[in-house]
């Protein structure tokens, strides 16, 4: 028996040896027309960043060790020119140029697949390349020793382009990844590539989405390119990553089926439509096993799996089926890892196919043990049975592990239910007893048996916020660093209390930071009578990242850029930092990370610094925000294998004055109307959480809010008959105080303050009491205290009395003013 092989690289070298180990009576002929077989295109783009050294690596097998090894004939330069299938046939051409035929018993195709080069003028100026062989990489090598390539435009942002985005970055380039669609990362979700986006930029790659390229043109300074939108950009190189197709020339000529996908059509047993032809790889299409449609799938792995089966059936005759593949991959991106598998919702969405999808943000071992990052995971379902079509995952360790635990559920038909029963081999270094693809099946159970109702980011982007009340159940310090605009902050710890704050004759959407208290929060409410109850998906992590804006470099900066050159100006006494304290944050999820910080910054003096390690993806961000509000100056902000790294200086009393001076509507104002117990320690938390993020806060206390800051022993003073009257009927000290609703004579109020007691929760007057420490301004509004005889003397002394104007004035000054 003789066999042809078309194609020396993953499925035909991988086919070659097993057809061999399968007979020693069988000629094998090896045809490839490069000069190398069996090397490892995967490992192309580290080599181009000279994280692989050394040339030789590449090579899995040199030709002659692998002939010899194998007893395969391998034919190197020898390109197959034709097929002839009636006579079982093959045309060689050599590189020399001759040209033979050679006859085969068998023959298999696995020609691989070539890079898409659009028609595009001056696309084949020198210094434009693409990727997909041994030669290429060597003529990029070369080019890159040649020229100086500071400035390099990746056009493409697919696994491919976003590797060498990164190698190129790592070569000393600066990079600019160009891309048509609005995300890179084709096979992912926006909100996951949104997260993508993120690390770029902080890798300090450009990014240019929904830009198509028009021309090239080469002159003195590089090659320009230009887009249709009139942007252009100078590159010493540019690298084309914008698709493949399937290299089926040969196959049509010889008049073999293509199919719908346009890939050689081959059947369970990769069979083509002529029995003696076998074909796999990157040419071929076979049907998906989700949706039963034709497709293309570029990867490395189910080739050789292909190679493998073929190689049997073509010894032995059809027996073993090809299952397909469901597409599971994986890429570097700098320190990030992007994975996935199956389907994602946008291609459902295309397809018409119903789903349901669950996000959450889990930290990749136990927090308590050092070095924990977060791991991002989206997955996608049945809306009916729960079958799992697809999950993603963008993280920084063990994310390889997971997504093949979903691929293997996805590719055995499985359900979010078999997440749940996935074993996980679990120790504090590498995992949590609940592992995130257990939480992510969990989450899915939750939405599938109705307990969760869940919002997705698009949902609460679009809605039309005065007819929902949106909630957002984190703390008061999380709040006042960052939330969705119209949102009403109840901690969740605050819920059950300050319920009635909430419509019940509307819907409620609640968020946290990732979706776990939004989902306890949630519960609350149905379980108090709320009908229409939802939970953002992945909380204001998912939104924030979804809903941020990407814009164009070079078009001006972003309000956050702006803000961050203003807090990147020196300091401004110019003074020395002379020490630097290290603090370790990694593992603590948002906002444990910025309250760290906060609290550790207290201790240092003006001109200090302190280096914060945390492993939360948005720690930066908040940490940017902190330090524009609080003055304080950011020196450096990297990261690192998944660890965020921001060094901050402590500001100068004056410079940190100056912004809470900021006549730009920094402050927070208060008008305390309301004398209820309940009404009154929202107030006081509020005004804590904003003053710690060393904002102005100012409270303003008119008419009945005046009882919230009287003094228990008051001096004696002179009232007249209505004042004494007002005396009389009013709480006469903040300990008096009764409850807004169900105080039942002063009951309710006497049990809330117990509950408050027994749970560890400060007191009104303790909270009073922060609030003064933390410089919070009181104003008692004078024309009430006129009105209701109430005397500056019956006050607290660190109260202060003004009138309307007084409050207009930090009004002016604020960018939140609550009436309470
Ligand atoms: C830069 C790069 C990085 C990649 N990274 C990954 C990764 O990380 N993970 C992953 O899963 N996949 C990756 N891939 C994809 C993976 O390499 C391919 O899916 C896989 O190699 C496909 O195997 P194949 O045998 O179909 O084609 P190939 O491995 O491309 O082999 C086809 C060979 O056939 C030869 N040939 C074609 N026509 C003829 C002819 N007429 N006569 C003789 N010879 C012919 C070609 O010269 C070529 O060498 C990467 C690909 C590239 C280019």
């Amino acid at each position: 028996m003789k066999y042809v092989i078309v194609g020396g690289v993953a499925g035909g070298a991988t086919a070659a040896a097993r057809i061999r180990r399968n007979t020693e009576k069988a000629d094998i002929i090896l045809f490839e027309r490069g000069d190398y077989i069996s090397y490892a295109n995967c490992g192309l783009p580290y080599y181009i960043g000279n994280v692989i050294t050394e040339r030789e690596r590449l090579f899995v097998q040199t030709p002659e060790a692998f002939g010899k090894r194998f007893r395969v004939d391998v034919r190197t330069r020898s390109e197959v020119t034709e097929v002839n299938l009636q006579k079982k046939t093959v045309t060689v051409r050599t590189s020399d140029g001759d040209t033979y035929v050679e006859a085969y018993d068998k023959l298999l195709l696995s020609p691989g697949a070539s890079p898409v080069r659009p028609p595009l003028p001056g696309i084949e100026s020198e210094g434009i390349f693409t990727l997909r062989n041994v030669s290429d990489t060597d003529r990029i090598k070369t080019y890159m020793q040649q020229h100086a390539v500071k400035r390099a435009v990746i056009v493409g942002g697919g696994f491919i382009g976003l590797e060498m985005a990164e190698n190129l970055h790592h070569a000393g380039a600066e990079v600019a990844v160009v891309e048509m669609a609005d995300q890179v990362m084709g096979p992912v979700d926006y909100s996951m590539a949104a997260l993508v986006h993120e690390h770029l930029l902080q890798k300090g790659v450009k990014l240019y989405l929904k830009q198509a390229v028009e021309s090239f043109e080469p002159g003195r300074n590089g090659i320009t390119v230009r887009f249709q939108s009139g942007i252009s950009l100078d590159a010493d190189l540019v690298l084309l990553s914008i698709g493949v197709r399937p290299e089926t020339s040969l196959a049509q000529k010889a008049g073999l089926k293509i199919g719908e996908a346009r890939g050689i059509w081959v059947d369970e047993y990769l069979q083509t439509s002529d029995a003696s032809v076998y074909a796999v790889g990157d040419a071929i299409e076979y049907p998906h096993p989700i949706t039963g449609k034709p497709w293309l799938n570029y990867l490395a792995g189910p080739a050789n799996r292909q190679a493998r089966i073929v190689a049997d059936n073509m010894v032995f005759g059809n027996k073993v089926k090809y299952e397909g593949a469901v597409g599971t991959s994986i890429a570097k991106v700098f320190d990030q890892t992007v994975a996935s598998t199956g389907l994602a919702a946008k291609r459902l969405k295309q397809m018409n196919v119903p789903y349901l999808s669950a996000t959450i943000h889990s930290a990749s071992h136990a927090g308590y043990y050092p070095g924990s990052s977060q791991t991002d995971i989206k997955i996608v379902f049945s809306p009916t049975d729960g079958r799992l079509y697809g999950a993603q995952i963008v993280g920084y360790e063990g994310v390889d592990k997971r997504i093949d635990a979903y691929a293997l559920v996805i590719k055995h038909h499985g359900t979010v239910y078999d997440l749940m029963e996935v074993e996980h081999a679990y120790a504090p270094p590498f995992s949590s007893a609940k592992d995130p693809v257990a939480v992510s099946g969990y989450v899915a159970g939750n939405i599938l048996c109705g307990k969760m109702t869940p919002l997705y980011w698009r949902e609460l982007r679009g809605a039309d916020l005065t007819k929902v009340t949106l909630v957002d159940v984190r703390t008061a310090d999380e709040y006042a660093l960052g939330h969705i605009d119209g949102a009403l902050n109840i901690p969740l710890d605050d819920l059950r209390e300050r319920i009635g704050e909430i419509p019940s004759d509307r819907p409620v959407y609640v968020y946290c930071g990732v979706g776990l208290r939004g989902y306890l929060a949630s519960n609350i409410l149905k379980e108090n009578g709320y009908g229409d109850v939802r939970n953002l998906i992945g909380g204001i992590k998912t939104y924030k990242a979804a809903t941020a804006e990407v814009k164009l470099p070079g078009t001006g900066e972003s309000e956050e850029e702006k803000a961050r050159c203003a807090c990147n100006a020196p300091a401004t006494d110019g003074s020395e930092h002379s020490k630097t304290i290290c603090v370790d944050a990694c593992g603590m999820q948002c906002p444990g990370p910025v309250l760290k910080l906060k609290k550790e910054m207290e201790k240092l003096l003006p001109g200090q610094r302190l280096e914060i390690t945390a492993t939360d993806a948005g720690f930066s961000r908040d940490a940017e925000s902190w330090c524009r509000m609080t003055g304080n100056r950011i020196v450096e902000v990297s990261s690192h294998a998944g660890k965020y790294k921001v060094v901050v200086e402590k500001a100068t009393s004056c410079a940190a004055e100056a912004v809470r001076q900021e006549p730009e509507g920094k402050g927070k104002t208060f008008i305390l109307f309301s004398d209820d117990l309940d009404k009154t320690l929202a107030t006081f938390v509020l005004a804590n959480g904003a003053a710690a993020t060393g904002q102005k806060v100012t409270v303003f206390f008119t008419f009945w809010g005046l009882n919230a800051i009287k003094k228990v022993a008051k001096p004696s003073v002179k009232k007249d008959a209505f004042g004494k009257m007002f005396g009389w009927m009013m709480p006469s000290d903040s300990s008096k105080l009764g409850l807004s609703k169900m105080n039942m004579g002063g009951i309710g109020a006497k049990m809330m303050r117990h509950v408050m007691k027994r749970r560890g929760v400060d007191s009104l007057e303790s909270l009073r009491q922060q609030a003064i420490d933390n410089g919070v301004e009181f104003i008692a509004c004078q024309m009430s205290m006129d009105v209701m005889g109430v005397k500056k003397e019956e006050l607290l002394d660190n109260v202060t009395v003004g009138g309307v104007a007084t409050y207009m004035d930090r009004a002016e000054t604020s960018n939140l003013n609550m009436f309470i």
